[in-house]
């Protein structure tokens, strides 16, 4: 029988999510999710799957029953001659990155971390950057899902597909999701380059950039003039063999001390120290965004797309049609300028393709993404609204996992397939076993 927690505390990476639910339960199997959901119906109760908790709003937040699905995330199925994968889907993109590489497989595009549920990443529309390339979601192709019944759904474009479109990007509203089965792409390595160049001569290049290049980001550091432009070319060239066993240990070394000391241990004691004298932190953001350094090296992709992120923080991510991006970043810009306080963290920029996900945030656009951060436990409310309000103007669409203020009365108008998602909604969840507070505001209630 699964495993029952009661008395506890629950809350996210970030820490800015809690929630006390009734129980925590773990099952082992879908015929043990389907109990939880009958049980928990008949109660009277809802039920809310956590992934990693790696949301920053409160997407995943649940006082009645909590579901962890960590113990259903083995390999089902590996068909070498497609490429695909079928997997549980409390796998972790971390253990599936490396089994998929093993398999000579891998995700077409991933964000900047992995350390999210497969399950969760595909629910809030998580994404990577590149114009030719699509959000995490895209990827899947076939879906188990429990729905508010109890009854399990097979879906995928024969099978039901209005359910199979919706619910890749669900929120957590359309079921628990069991089984998911990802279209992979041949195993490949990332040409990466990375350089620190003016912030003038990466905004106006950037949209001819953005459609030559695979994979391409740049994170500007404010109250300077200096970005971080990333640059990911797909490549087959295996990684260059390091020449002796000192070259290898201090190719290690470079990469500790570029993604742990300089990225995480510098930029967290900065930022406690910004935060307790803020004049500081121009000082400090100079520092962080270094001289002209440039960086050039072959990896496995998995490994070039994710690092690793000790410092913790707040988020906020909208998602604008690609020819306003920079216009839109332009405007960030400035009202950071206005802002009667400092900013420590970078302002991020990528790109998408669009695809037809009723609720991805690349909905039937191509899209630019702008996310700007602050250090956790710092105030963001004032900061963030701004951000919103220049977004607002360019009909953006907010990352579901990151914060933001909207709600289903604003969000309908921006996302074309509104309806279609609420109509699958009705149909598996009529009686709101799922929902949550923030899906009751940024979906509107069950009627
Ligand atoms: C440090 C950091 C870096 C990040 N980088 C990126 C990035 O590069 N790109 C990007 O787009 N986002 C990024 N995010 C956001 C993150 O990818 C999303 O918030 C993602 O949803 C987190 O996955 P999770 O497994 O933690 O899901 P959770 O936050 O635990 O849950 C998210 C939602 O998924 C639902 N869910 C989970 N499992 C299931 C299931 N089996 N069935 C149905 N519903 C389910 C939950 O109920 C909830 O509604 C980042 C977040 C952090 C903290």
């Amino acid at each position: 029988m699964f495993k029952t927690q009661s008395l506890n505390s629950w809350s996210n990476w970030a820490g800015n999510q809690t929630s006390n639910p009734l129980s925590i339960k773990k099952p082992k199997n879908e015929e043990e999710v389907v109990t939880i959901v009958k049980e928990a119906k008949n109660r009277g109760l809802k039920v809310k799957v956590v992934g990693s908790g790696h949301s920053f709003t409160g997407i995943a937040v649940t006082d009645e029953v909590l579901v962890s699905l960590d113990e259903i995330s083995d390999v089902r199925d590996v068909d070498f001659e497609n490429f695909r994968v079928r997997v549980g889907s409390g796998v972790k993109l971390f253990d599936l990155n490396p089994i998929l590489q093993r398999s000579g497989m891998a995700m077409p595009n991933l964000g900047d971390i992995v350390y999210q549920s497969l399950s969760g990443a595909i629910s809030t529309s998580t994404h990577g950057t590149g114009l030719g390339f699509k959000t995490i979601a895209d990827a899947v192709c076939g879906m188990r899902i429990v729905d508010g019944e109890g009854k399990v759904i097979r879906c995928d474009e024969q099978q039901n597909p209005e359910i199979f479109n919706a619910a890749r990007v669900g929120l957590g509203a359309l079921g628990i999701i069991t089984e998911v089965t990802i279209q992979c792409v041949e195993a490949f390595n990332l040409h990466a380059i990375e350089e620190i160049i003016p912030i003038g001569e990466v905004t106006n290049n950037f949209e001819k950039w953005a459609r030559t290049t695979d994979h391409i980001e740049f994170f500007w550091m404010p109250n300077t003039d200096k970005a971080l432009l990333k640059r990911n070319t797909r490549t087959m060239e295996l990684p260059s063999k390091p020449r002796n066993r000192r070259h290898a240990l201090k190719r290690r070394w470079n990469r500790f001390k570029n993604e742990e000391i300089k990225q995480n241990f510098l930029f967290g004691a900065m930022n406690y120290a910004g935060k307790a004298v803020p004049p500081l932190i121009p000082k400090f953001n100079s520092m962080v965004a270094g001289e002209n350094g440039r960086a050039e090296y072959i990896k496995n992709s998995y490994e070039v797309f994710a690092s690793p992120r000790r410092v913790k923080f707040y988020e906020m991510e909208y998602a604008v049609p690609i020819d306003s991006g920079i216009e839109a970043f332009r405007k960030v810009v400035e009202l950071i300028g206005d802002l009667d306080h400092y900013i420590s963290f970078p302002v991020e920029y990528r790109v998408l393709g669009k695809d037809e996900i009723p609720m991805s945030t690349a909905n039937n656009r191509d899209s630019a993404f702008i996310a700007v951060h602050v250090f956790r436990n710092t105030p963001f409310e004032k900061y963030f609204k701004g951000v919103e309000k220049i977004m607002n103007e360019y009909d953006g669409r907010p990352h579901w996992g990151k914060l933001h203020f909207q709600d289903h009365e604003t969000l309908s108008n921006i996302y074309p397939q509104w309806e279609t998602f609420q109509t699958v909604r009705r149909s598996i969840d009529p009686q709101g076993v799922f929902t949550n507070p923030y899906l009751d505001k940024v979906l509107g209630p069950l009627t």
